[in-house]
């Protein structure tokens, strides 16, 4: 049977596997919203990557609270029983210190595909936030960068993820030291990541802010490539119209970088999967 939201799958797109739901009180639609969104697109996968709960009240206004971990699972598994498209369990997991004593045995206890790490605050301070953008006013570009892939740094460290979210967050709002800054700072995280196996993400939300390129840029791209580091896509989207948006783009910039590969995950296992042909 044919239903309006049962298409082929062309397999000219990879899979997004970074996605969030109206449970984060920042984002609109259900799982099912999104993976009806994906199906329209042809979609290979989709990952469900709702920001984690974290305890002690951390910024609950961006994430769901713990006691709602049990909705998220059934709105997902809801997702998965239409069977129309691979379905990824999955969350996207902050980074902050101190976390690990808690994050360590929440991610062990669930059946989870895929974990996002990434670093959204630097102390308190969400420098990625619209409405927390004065701070920046205050600080040094540098320091901000500096700090940021310090945390990133024991964030790979940890080996509790699988993926780096948006791995040049900093550059959101515009604010970039020099290209041989970044570098500086990089490549000792990129050799982290090398090392521990784990995968970054070509994250296409970075087009719609200042940066107005995706995360990361293609410098840090082809530095990761020749590391060996593997790729995954994430729309990164907020609303459902947003699954698996300029991916193509993404995978020529993935192309361009060297890669002709791209990682799938299933049970925290990755496997290795030629890119989709180009469309054009
Ligand atoms: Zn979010
Ligand atoms: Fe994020
Ligand atoms: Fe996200
Ligand atoms: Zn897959």
């Amino acid at each position: 049977m044919v239903t309006s939201h049962m298409k082929t799958t062309t397999n000219d797109l990879p899979p997004d596997y970074h996605t969030h739901s109206s449970l984060c009180h920042h984002a609109t639609g259900k799982p099912i919203d999104y993976l009806h969104a994906a199906v329209e697109k042809g979609l290979p996968a989709i990952a469900f990557t709702d920001h984690c709960p974290a305890p002690d009240g951390f910024n609950p206004e961006h994430r769901m609270q713990m006691e709602e971990f049990e909705i998220y699972r059934e709105w997902v598994l809801q997702a998965e029983r239409e069977n129309s498209c691979e379905v990824l369990f999955g969350v996207e997991a902050d980074y902050y210190r101190g976390c690990v004593e808690y994050l360590e045995p929440f991610l062990a206890s669930q059946p989870l595909d895929i974990v996002l790490g990434s670093v959204h605050y630097l102390d308190y301070w969400k420098f990625d936030n619209f409405d927390e953008m004065r701070a920046w006013e205050d600080t040094h570009t540098e320091e901000v960068w500096v700090q940021y892939f310090t945390l990133l740094g024991e964030l790979v460290d940890t080996g509790l993820y699988d993926v780096i979210g948006h791995f040049d967050l900093p550059k959101k709002y515009g604010k970039r030291p020099p290209l041989e800054r970044i570098r500086e700072y990089a490549l000792p995280v990129l050799d982290k990541i090398a090392h521990q196996d784990m995968a970054i993400e070509i994250n296409i939300s970075g087009l719609y802010h200042v940066a107005h390129e995706m995360y990361p840029s293609p410098n840090i791209l082809r530095w990761a490539q020749e590391r060996g580091i593997s790729i995954t896509f994430g729309s990164d989207a907020h609303t459902p119209e947003h699954v698996g948006s300029d991916f193509e783009d993404a995978v020529r910039l993935a192309r361009e970088a060297g890669y002709s590969e791209s990682a799938h995950f299933k049970h925290r296992q990755k496997t290795h999967h030629p890119l989709p042909r180009m469309l054009r």
